[in-house]
Formats: C-alpha cells, sequence, structure tokens
C-alpha cells in the first residue's frame, strides 16, 4: 500500500474480525496429526473392505442380479480401524481452534467484495487438503466522509463570516487535515472538487475525486451585543449584497402585482 492511500485505511477493516478470539475453524489434530490414531499407534486396515472403503452389495431386481458399491459399514468408508483412538480428537484427526488472521487488503476494495486467503479454511479429513478462507469486506461507516465509487464526499461547516468574507478553512482529506481557500462571497451549499485525491481504484494508480460541500452555519445563542453588531450590519446592507434576495423580491412583486 502507498503513502498516498495509507489513510484511506481508516476506512475499512484492517483485520479480518471473527469473534473476539479469533475465528473457528477445524485444524488437523496437532497430537495424531490427522491420523485420527493414538501416539504410537496406527489406523489398520479394515478387514471387511481391505482398505477400499467400499463393499460391492449385490440386490435381486426384476432385470437379475445387480451390483452396486457403497460405503464400508465396519470403516465407515475411511478403509482404515482405528482400534487406539487419539484422546485429543478422539479418533475424528481434527480438532477447532480459535485462529486470528492478518489479511492484507487491496487499497480500494469496496463494500461485499472477497477475498481469498487459499489454504487457511478447515483442515482436510484425516490430514487432507484444507480449505480456503473467504473474508467478506464489511466497510465501517466513516465518521467524516462517505464514500460513492472511488468518489469521496463530506460536507464541511462554516461560518457566516467565512462565507461572506472568504479565506482560509480547515477541510478533511484522506491524508489528514489541510486548509483550502474559499472565495468571498461563497454560498452555503457550494460543492468544492480536489481531483484525485478520492479513493485508488482497484489494480490501478489513478484515484477518485474528493468532493466537499460547505455548509453556512447560522449562528445561534447570540449576545445581545451581538445582536446589535449584527442589527445595524443588516441596516447596512444594500441590494448589491444580496443578489438572489433582490431578483425574488422582484419576482414576487411581479407575481402580486
Ligand atoms: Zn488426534
Ligand atoms: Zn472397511
Amino acid at each position: 500500500m502507498t503513502k498516498k492511500t495509507r489513510a484511506f485505511r481508516s476506512l475499512i477493516t484492517n483485520h479480518v474480525e471473527g469473534e473476539a478470539n479469533g475465528f473457528p475453524r477445524t485444524e488437523t489434530c496437532s497430537s495424531c496429526g490427522g491420523s485420527g490414531a493414538e501416539a504410537g499407534t496406527h489406523p489398520e486396515t479394515c478387514s471387511k473392505c481391505g482398505g477400499s472403503g467400499q463393499i460391492r452389495v449385490q440386490t435381486r431386481t426384476m432385470l437379475g442380479m445387480m451390483q452396486t458399491t457403497r460405503a464400508c459399514d465396519v470403516c465407515g468408508g475411511s478403509g482404515k480401524i482405528i482400534k487406539s483412538p487419539c484422546k485429543t480428537c478422539r479418533g475424528t484427526g481434527t480438532e477447532r481452534k480459535s485462529k486470528k488472521f492478518d489479511a492484507t487488503i487491496p487499497a480500494g476494495i469496496g463494500e461485499g467484495e472477497r477475498i481469498l486467503l487459499r489454504g487457511q479454511g478447515h483442515a482436510g479429513h484425516r490430514g487432507g487438503e484444507p480449505g480456503d478462507l473467504i473474508v467478506e469486506i464489511n466497510i465501517r461507516p466513516h465518521p467524516v466522509f462517505v464514500r460513492d465509487g472511488y468518489d469521496v464526499f463530506c460536507e464541511v461547516p462554516i461560518s457566516f463570516a467565512e462565507a461572506a468574507l472568504g479565506g482560509e478553512i480547515t477541510i478533511p482529506t484522506l491524508e489528514g487535515k489541510e486548509t483550502y481557500k474559499i472565495p468571498e462571497g461563497t454560498q452555503t451549499g457550494t460543492q468544492f472538487t480536489l481531483r484525485g485525491r478520492g479513493i485508488q481504484q482497484v489494480r490501478s494508480s489513478r484515484r477518485g475525486n474528493l468532493y466537499f460541500t460547505v455548509v453556512l452555519e447560522v449562528p445561534k445563542n447570540l449576545s445581545s451585543k451581538q445582536k446589535e453588531l449584527l442589527r445595524r450590519f443588516e441596516e447596512s446592507c444594500n441590494t448589491t449584497n444580496m443578489d438572489r434576495k433582490k431578483s425574488f423580491s422582484e419576482k414576487l412583486k411581479n407575481l402580486f402585482k
């Protein structure tokens, strides 16, 4: 993972989260190595099926004698008989263990996508090939950012003075806090774009965009002095200060003549 995308890691779960103690899986028994037989003993070849695990059965049908095969009832199809079963696994050859995994997650992975940890699943029967562990990615909601594909969106509250005067405001990016210069007279709801500052695309060096929308916060709990200052400011305003308000009142005038 490159330095640029490191911050994105906070948008995803870095670790596979099974239960608190790990992901429960069946592992090959550490005492008997999967054979199911007590240490020092070996499973014996089943005498009924001769080790094949299958027995032939003759059945009389309307069409004559039919020969079928089925699993040996003495050894259960394994072809082996365990006279003294392993005490750890009681002859099953496997044991349940909780295991924690570290998984490398590619930058840009999406909700519900899966990664495969080959050979990390349940142990195979009697020391056979293990299965795979499939990890489904659930992305935790981020306190600031909302993701849409490779683009990232956020809202930044600004004060009335910041909106009217313009200047540097602090904005969040995937790399950390930054200052951004907004112009004088910025309206609430204005969206600004930081190209190539979104999420890295999977198997590509390209990144989506970061969009932030400024939202004007109207001041509350004003002191009487602040109210007085605002009233004086309001009295000083003229029609050139608020062109939308001016054109709206003209529309109303025409509408309700
Ligand atoms: Zn065992
Ligand atoms: Zn058998």
